[in-house]
């Protein structure tokens, strides 16, 4: 409990020394600190210079009347309480103390108990008015950091060179920077509050946006960019993100937009200077591998050993240039936007059908098995290019395939979830550990180790999967576990 006395300093004005001696008695023992004063003029300055908080004020004293001590006590602190002291017959100057401001009465002679009841009261009021000014301070502190918290995140947020979008759950613009409005190119002075595709002239980018809001993407990770061009010379790329509240459920979405042009004009014109490098090596590399196999067939009898194997390993690395080409060519066709231009009815399941029968011989010849299940009654029509499709696809299962131990399972499993298409690849081979399995989408990124040293490849199948799978509007997502296996699951929306 809180001691009520603690800290608090209380004077006793009153002619009568017994009075004085007494009440000091009474409330020292109580934890008071007390002073004392016998006449008017000297409660007055030792008030002045000690401030007491409770004054005890006899109002018939010779010299200075009480009631001019009080009013002049008011008149520097009002803070301060007056309990006034009365005789018997002087009930109606109580009164008139109180109405001046006195904040209680005694009558004389009183009990010690009487004057215990009333200091207590008195203090009370003081503590209780102490924390109350305590605790409005205290939220006037924080209100006044909460502001400048506020006007400083404000000031970030308007300053940043990328574009900031907020939406609510309904996907009703609830916050837009500056550098959004100029780099979407509207009017700075447009207000917030309407739809997103009141602001934002791009209708896939508009339906994303909204998705997010609405919570459809709470449990994606990673939520791929998206890029558009708005113009023939502006092109920009948005993330978006959930955001979330306590409960994990969705308040909206957080939009950020970046200027990309000089990335694109870049990536372009290296795009192009690949393309041309490539187009002028594949040719050649071509000739000189198919010579090298016409040479080697003709001294398969004649030649020594040594000299078929240093031929062999020639070919072989000439098969692996020719790979990476190819590789290359497909990923600056992609860049370019050549695939997946015009989008036609694919039966999946035919599909994957067929890209397995095709991939059967080479499962067979590690002695791994190679299913596919599909879910029944699933949608399996899905709009997109059959070529993007076979590339997917065909990458996933080889590198299943290549990257499995001889005598494993690989499984393709075809569902449908949300109005996607998905295609799970899940092998129970090398697996991937966590620090690689984001790593493995960029491009010219092999895993090196024991098991994976003799499989030539190109570090190019799944970023080119990956493109592709974008382009089509999907997902690709990895799961692994070193040693255990791994699930590549691809999602496909059924019209892009
Ligand atoms: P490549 O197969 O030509 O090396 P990819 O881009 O297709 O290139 O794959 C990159 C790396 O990811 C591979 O080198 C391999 O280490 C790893 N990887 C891909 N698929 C699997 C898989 N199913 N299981 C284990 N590792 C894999």
């Amino acid at each position: 409990m809180v001691n009520k006395s603690e800290g608090l300093h209380v004077l006793v004005v009153d002619d009568e020394q017994n009075i004085r001696d007494a009440s000091e008695r009474i409330l020292t023992r109580m934890g008071f600190k007390v002073s004392k004063a016998s006449r008017g003029d000297e409660a007055i300055s030792l008030f002045k210079q000690e401030g007491h908080s409770i004054i005890f004020l006899d109002l018939k004293m010779p010299g200075m009347d009480g009631m001019d001590v009080l009013k002049q006590v008011r008149q520097m602190d009002e803070a301060a309480l007056v309990i006034v002291i009365t005789g018997y017959a002087t009930l109606e100057t109580a009164i008139e103390a109180m109405k001046q401001g006195a904040y209680d009465f005694i009558s004389k002679p009183f009990e010690p108990d009487q004057l215990r009841i009333i200091v207590n009261r008195a203090s009370e009021k003081i503590q209780l008015k102490m924390e109350a000014e305590r605790l409005a301070a205290a939220r006037k502190k924080t209100l006044f950091d909460l502001s400048t918290e506020q006007s400083r995140i404000r000031t970030i947020i308007d300053s940043l060179p990328n574009g900031l979008l907020v939406t609510n759950k309904n996907g009703q613009v609830v916050l837009m920077n500056p550098a959004f409005k100029q780099l979407i190119e509207i009017d700075p002075a447009k207000g917030i509050g309407e739809t997103i595709d009141q602001y934002l002239p791009v209708p896939g980018l508009c339906d994303l946006i909204l998705k997010i809001s609405m919570g459809r993407y709470i449990d994606y990770e990673d939520i791929p960019a998206y890029e558009f061009a708005l113009s023939e010379n502006k092109y920009l790329m948005a993330k978006g993100q959930p955001v979330l509240g306590e409960k994990r459920e969705c308040l909206g979405a957080v939009v950020n937009l970046v200027d990309i042009t000089a990335m694109k004009v870049f990536d372009r014109m290296k795009s192009e200077f690949v393309a041309k490098v490539s187009h002028e090596l594949r040719s050649p590399l071509a000739t000189i591998h198919e010579q090298l196999a016409i040479v080697l067939s003709d001294i398969i009898d004649t030649a020594p050993q040594s000299d078929q194997q240093i031929l062999s390993r020639a070919k072989e690395k000439t098969h692996g240039l020719i790979s990476l080409i190819s590789d290359l060519l497909d990923l600056s066709r992609i860049e370019e936007g050549l695939i997946c231009q015009e989008p036609v009815p694919v039966q999946i399941d035919t599909q994957l059908k067929e890209i397995i029968k095709f991939l059967g011989a080479k499962a067979e010849a590690k002695n791994q098995s190679l299913t596919l299940e599909i879910q029944e009654g699933g949608l399996t029509e899905i709009q997109a290019d059959p070529l993007a499709l076979e590339s997917i696809f065909g990458n996933l299962i080889t590198n299943a395939i290549n990257y499995t131990q001889n005598g494993g399972n690989i499984r393709v499993v075809a569902d449908t979830v949300g109005g996607n298409v998905r295609v799970r690849v899940i092998d129970n081979g090398f697996g991937i550990d966590d620090k690689n399995q984001k790593k493995i989408f960029e491009r010219f990124y092999r895993i090196k180790n024991e098991k994976t040293r003799y499989i030539t490849g190109t570090g190019l199948g799944l970023p080119i999967v990956k493109e592709l799978v974008q382009s089509l509007g999907g997902f690709i997502e990895v799961e692994s576990e070193a040693g255990r296996g791994s699930v590549f699951t691809v999602l496909l929306p059924v019209n892009k």
